[in-house]
């Protein structure tokens, strides 16, 4: 990509946006201006120019050679696309990236579990004695690796169904699809859309790149070699047995006693390993490794074991899919605190899982009304409205040897400014109401 000369419109102020401003200009950009719809927006970096409240006039008068958008800006409505009213490309921050980067990329998407899986290939690459960076949408965006210098040997990127929108050429190294379900229904129209943007992923990998994909995942074929893994099926090359992970009947990685043996994060690790492999990391390396990892906060977080209760923080979770998954791998009757914003997710495919696992479900916020009408005739349901009483219900509703699961399963912007806030809300309750 030739930047020589050109004028740049970057749309979002945020993290990416700076960045790819940044790279824009070392790589000899003309002229680079950021651009917000937002009237409050700011931007980080005060070298470089910037309008907030950006309208099509701005648009129409920069006349841009190439447009690059942030993962929060939708390419195809008129405000983007007035930007490119020239005839300019839209590409995202990624792409951008990308024509840049000489660090071998490993690609991690899925609707859950991403964060932790990126975070856990940082891990064992560092610790194997690689220089690795985790990125995208992990919260560092790739154009800042790219920066570097020199850059790092991996760039371990996160990356989102909004990312792959805007790729044209973006090929990783080894891609891994850690599972799909029914999520941001309140900025695709169709789950076809969502899963169609995910499956961008693998469109310019070929039979020299490699895919890792859980097991039973319904996708169309694709050319990059293909291993798979799963905790619940033994088809692929890595599943999950009495605690082990396990390849062709013997016992590659043991996980009790590990972050990570709960079985959402036994895929994780699944993952993780087989990436790493690809890449040339032996498995001793990588075991070593895992067993020393430890999970970003609020993923099915221990808070509290007190009078035979286990007390777990999962504020992250914020689809049903996750909680679904958090419920699955508990060994221990549930009671389970769920409830925030309406994303426009149906609830009742839970419901198999709660009659056979719920002790109870104590509902909170927006969708409570909605949650409750769909949990009551499968499990007893409380409905209350704060995170705070939904605590104090599970204090009354618990008994020896179950687990209290906060694993809200939706957005927490009805009540909260994000997840780590609803969380350190949920530990504060759970500190207060056990006097800890
Ligand atoms: P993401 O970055 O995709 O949102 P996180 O690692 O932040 O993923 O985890 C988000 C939520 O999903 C948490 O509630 C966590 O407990 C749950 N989770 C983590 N890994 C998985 C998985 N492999 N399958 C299902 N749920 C998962």
């Amino acid at each position: 990509m030739n930047l020589h000369g050109k004028k740049i419109a970057i749309l979002g102020a945020g993290r990416s946006g700076v960045g790819a401003a940044r790279l824009a200009l070392a790589k000899g950009a003309a002229e680079v201006c950021i651009f917000d719809a937002s009237p409050t927006a700011t931007c980080k970096d005060a070298t470089i120019p910037f309008i907030p409240a950006a309208t099509e006039k701005h648009a129409h008068k920069f006349k841009a050679d190439l447009v690059v958008i942030s993962p929060g800006i939708e390419a195809d409505i008129p405000w983007t696309l007035s930007f490119a009213c020239s005839g300019a490309p839209v590409i995202g921050e990624t792409e951008l990236a990308y024509a840049y980067c000489c660090s071998r990329i490993i690609a991690i998407t899925g609707t859950n579990g991403k964060t932790t899986t990126t975070a856990l290939i940082e891990h064992i690459l560092k610790e194997a004695g690689h220089t690795a960076i985790a990125c995208g949408n992990y919260g560092y965006p790739l154009s800042e690796v790219v920066l570097q210098d020199p850059m790092p040997e991996f760039a371990v990127l996160e990356i989102s169904s909004f990312q792959l929108e805007t790729i044209i050429n973006f090929k990783p190294e080894v891609a891994i699809w850690l599972n799909f379900a029914p999520d941001h229904m309140d900025r695709y129209k169709k789950v076809e859309d969502y899963y169609n943007a995910k499956l961008r992923l693998f469109e310019n990998m070929g039979r020299t790149q490699v895919a890792i994909i859980r097991e039973g995942e319904e996708l169309p074929e694709i050319k990059p070699r293909r291993v798979g893994f799963s905790s619940v099926l033994s088809g692929g090359q890595l599943y999950y047995a009495d605690g082990n992970i396990m390849e062709h009947g013997h016992v590659l990685m043991p996980l009790r006693g590990t972050a990570m043996e709960q079985a959402h994060n036994a895929e994780n690790t699944m993952a993780a390993t087989l990436a790493c492999r690809a890449v040339g990391v032996d498995d001793a390396a990588i075991a070593k490794a895992v067993h020393s990892f430890c999970p970003p906060g609020h993923r099915c977080e221990t808070v509290a074991e007190i009078d035979g209760v286990l007390w777990l923080n999962d504020s992250k979770s914020t689809n049903l899919h996750s909680t679904e998954a958090a419920v699955r791998s508990q060994t221990r009757p549930v009671v389970l605190l769920a409830g925030g914003k309406d994303k426009g997710l149906d609830y009742t495919a839970i419901n198999p899982m709660l009659k056979e696992k719920a002790r109870c479900c104590i509902v909170f916020g927006q969708i409570a009304d909605q949650l409750e009408q769909t949990f009551s005739p499968v499990c007893p349901t409380v409905k209350v409205e704060t995170v705070e009483q939904a605590v104090a219900a599970a204090v009354q509703q618990a008994q020896r040897g179950d687990v209290v699961l906060f694993s809200p399963g939706t957005s927490s912007f009805d009540q909260f400014t994000g997840y780590v806030q609803r969380g350190e809300c949920f530990r504060t309750a759970v500190n207060k109401a056990l006097n800890l």
